[in-house]
């Protein structure tokens, strides 16, 4: 949505309530929000409605409405990066209460190449998924995946990371890349730097961020994909203030907090969290990008965080590690050898109302492709459990101690 703008007047009721009922769920009194696009307001496609916020800890819960449907915030979002959440139909999806899947800007114009999924009528009818999906930039893959060979503020040059093929990148590009493929919510081109580089390169990318992303929404063309900004800035609060404060005078429907879970401690991260949330305006939808672990979903949830997405509920998946209410297991520990119990005995999945660990064990010895697909299913069943339980705490004002609850369960080593 080029020029979007939320209602000034909804906006300020959001701030309003949010500050008379700071720390109370403020029930379903709020307005819903409209986006404009040149000062009309667009209604549908999208709408962000903030439903309350806990009473105990800075969560909320709030209903994204895209045009492929609600997504109720906090979500999770599983990680297609080829157009498939690995190893998963769109059924198992749908099974596992899966809302909106991500998928990724970079692998999908290398193959099969964001103009051949145009020609067969884009993303969703694709990959048969017709709930909303948001794709990345690109950017981030750029950056870790690809050689670059050259970085300017123009643009970045860079050779495929399958095939040494030269290719290049720049904000115009990469927004048309996401126009073509038609996914619901698209995000600028950012620059990504690691952990470990020193603080005025982080600066640079900053800076050169805010100018990519102004140019990403004068080139938006499509009216029904909200374009998010990026914020970065490392683990430097005053870099991640001067990024925020920037970004969101350019007004996007939405802000991701990027550049975090490079390398940095979760420590580092909470309390980069904790500087950068409370500076992105409360009634836009806040996506954490790429992060992370069930404890980091809760802990983020818990500062204001709106949206995540993450390959771990997959990668570990595949890898024979399941996550449950009592703390990850490793499934192919012979422990498991004649476990009858399903992988979480509090998990209301597919998996484990048909599965026992023992079974599941097996296939995994054997070298079983079933393997890898149960436990990833269930994973991301998981996540989602965890998730709606979190919305179901926060409507009660009982963030902090669903917090404390799952601490206390997962243990030493969540
Ligand atoms: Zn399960």
């Amino acid at each position: 949505m080029r020029r979007c703008r939320s209602s000034p007047t909804a906006g300020f009721k959001n701030r309003l309530a949010e500050r008379a009922g700071d720390r109370f769920f403020s029930g379903s009194g709020s307005v819903p929000l409209p986006f404009f696009f040149q000062g009309v307001p667009i209604l549908p496609p999208f709408q962000f409605q903030v439903e309350g916020v806990d009473r105990s800890t800075l969560a909320r819960v709030g209903r994204l409405e895209t045009p492929h449907g609600v997504v109720e915030t906090p979500a999770f979002m599983p990680v297609g990066t080829l157009a498939t959440v690995k190893g998963l139909t769109v059924e198992q999806l749908r099974q596992a209460q899966v809302q909106m899947v991500l998928s990724n800007t970079y692998h999908l114009a290398l193959r099969p190449g964001s103009e051949v999924v145009a020609e067969l009528g884009g993303l969703h009818r694709f990959m048969g998924w017709d709930g909303p999906i948001l794709t990345d930039s690109g950017g981030f893959q750029v950056f870790s995946l690809a050689r670059l060979t050259k970085l300017n503020d123009d643009r970045v040059v860079f050779r495929s990371h399958l095939d040494g093929s030269p290719l290049e990148l720049s904000p115009e590009r990469a927004v048309e890349i996401q126009e073509q493929l038609g996914a619901d919510f698209i995000m600028c081109l950012d620059e990504c730097p690691p952990h470990d580089v020193a603080r005025d390169k982080v600066l640079i990318a900053v800076d050169r961020t805010t100018r990519w992303a102004e140019r990403c929404r004068k080139s938006q063309r499509r009216v029904d994909q909200a374009l998010l900004g990026i914020v970065q800035g490392g683990t430097h609060l005053d870099l991640r203030t001067r990024s925020a404060e920037a970004l969101v005078a350019l007004d996007f429907p939405g802000y991701a907090v990027g550049g975090l879970s490079v390398g940095e401690s979760p420590a580092e991260m909470y309390t980069t969290l904790d500087g950068t949330v409370p500076l992105l305006p409360a009634d836009k939808p806040r996506y954490l990008m790429g992060v992370g672990r069930p404890i980091d979903l809760v802990e983020a949830a818990t500062r204001g965080i709106d949206l995540f997405d993450c390959v771990m509920p997959t990668r570990n998946g595949r890898n024979a590690m399941a996550f449950t209410s009592l703390g990850p297991i490793r499934i192919k520990n012979l422990k498991y050898q004649k476990d009858t119990r399903p992988l979480d005995e509090r998990c209301p999945c597919p998996v484990c109302a048909h599965h026992t660990r023992a079974y599941i064990r097996h296939l995994f010895l054997v070298n079983e492709m079933l393997g890898p697909i149960l436990v990833s299913w269930h994973n991301v069943a998981y996540y989602q459990q965890l998730l709606r339980e979190l919305r179901e705490a926060v409507r009660a004002g009982e963030g902090a101690e669903f917090r404390r609850l799952q601490l206390a369960r997962w243990g030493e080593n969540p």
